[in-house]
């Protein structure tokens, strides 16, 4: 991770930078600033730029032995601790070092935390750094440094770190060997224990300027600059809700093709290629089958109500509405709940572990006889 990756806030970066180059990075540094302001890849960059043997240019190298760990995730002297679920009694953040590894590489610009609820298959329990993860850290910490001058912590959300975890903490992070380096990144600096966050010093990340969130969706995702800016805009600023934002729009464009695909296969009544669609729908994962199927549903039912010239009641998209004025005529009150009805029991029927091919192959089988009507 190099500094020049680090979106927006270029007086921190200059800040941090001149921290390390000047030998005066604090013991404990703590990173923060809104959820959705990227903060990670800083703590990321200093902990590479730190250890790298041959600087150059305000930046690590990228080559040394010490970057090439740091850029596959494995850095000897480099820690993470992040919030987890307990499995067993003793679990602490080394279980959870494979998801760690797939979540920094999902998420190079900016931390998603509802990536991160994902990634630990969550069940609904909140995820917190737990008391067991004191003992991993202080032992860590303990250890001498393998090949660098320093070791370096980097905790993601210190907020969500338990009062018992914390005071097993609080002597390493006031008095710390020198060769110990604590950067704490930080969504919600309010909620951090204050024995913690008094013991820290600090810089706030602002929210990344609207033309540079937008300039990162545009490279990242391939869209034009005016949608990009549209998408920045609509999300304020918040680089993980415009991302989240942005696959929503992704998958609706993607649902809405395979309903085109479908009724117009249906009303063709090619039973060949309709195998082929309920093959590629059951392909999908199951989550988004479903949420395909839900889709179909709304929008037979949108264009039921545009038959029906009731404007205010219908929310279609530009592409939808202009698929819907040749197509909302095939739906009328002959047909309308026997498809809601086709949706709703292939929808069960997959949730319940069936046959997804088989269910959606019957399903489309169906709706070539109701699209007639
Ligand atoms: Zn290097």
């Amino acid at each position: 991770m190099r500094f020049s990756d680090i979106l927006g806030n270029e007086r921190a970066v200059e800040q941090v930078r001149a921290l390390i180059d000047n030998e005066r990075l604090p013991h404990a540094l703590l990173l923060h600033g809104e959820p959705g302001v990227p903060k990670l890849a800083l703590a990321r960059a200093m902990a590479q730029y730190l250890h790298c043997e041959n600087r150059t240019d305000g930046e690590p190298c990228g080559v040394c032995p010490s970057c090439r760990q740091h850029e596959s995730f494995n850095h000897t002297d480099t820690f993470y601790s992040f919030p987890f679920i307990k499995k067993e009694e003793d679990s602490n953040c080394d279980d959870f070092m494979p998801e760690w590894r797939d979540f920094l590489k999902e998420c190079p610009v900016v931390e998603d935390y509802q990536l991160w609820l994902q990634l630990l298959k969550n069940d609904n329990s909140q995820p917190h750094i737990l008391v067991k993860e004191s003992e991993n850290i202080v032992r860590k910490m303990n250890m001498s440094s393998f090949v660098s001058k320093y070791k370096v912590l980097i905790m993601w959300l210190p907020e969500k770190m338990r009062e018992d975890c914390a005071n097993k903490l609080l002597k390493l992070i006031e008095e710390p060997f020198d060769d110990c380096k604590f950067i704490l990144v930080s969504d919600n600096p309010k909620e951090i224990l204050p024995t913690i966050f008094s013991r820290t010093q600090r810089i706030e990340l602002p929210r990344p300027a609207m033309a540079t969130v937008a300039g990162y969706l545009a490279n990242r995702y391939g869209i034009g600059q005016e949608d990009a800016m549209a998408i920045a805009a609509s999300a304020d600023g918040n680089v993980c809700h415009a991302e989240h934002l942005l696959q929503a729009d992704n998958e609706n464009h993607e649902f809405h093709l395979k309903f085109i695909e479908l009724m117009r296969l249906a009303y063709m009544r090619e039973l060949a290629k309709l195998k082929v669609w309920s093959e590629e729908i059951a392909a999908m994962k199951r989550e988004k089958a479903r949420r395909f199927l839900a889709y179909a549903a709304r929008q037979v039912r949108e264009n039921y109500i545009s038959n029906l010239h009731i404007g205010d009641l219908n929310y279609m998209t530009g592409e939808e509405r202009q698929f819907s004025v040749k197509f909302a005529p095939f739906i009328n009150e002959g047909n309308i709940e026997r498809l809601l009805d086709e949706f709703t029991r292939a929808d069960i029927e997959i949730q319940g572990n069936g046959n997804a091919k088989i269910i959606l192959f019957d399903m489309a089988i169906k709706i070539t006889i109701l699209i007639k009507k």
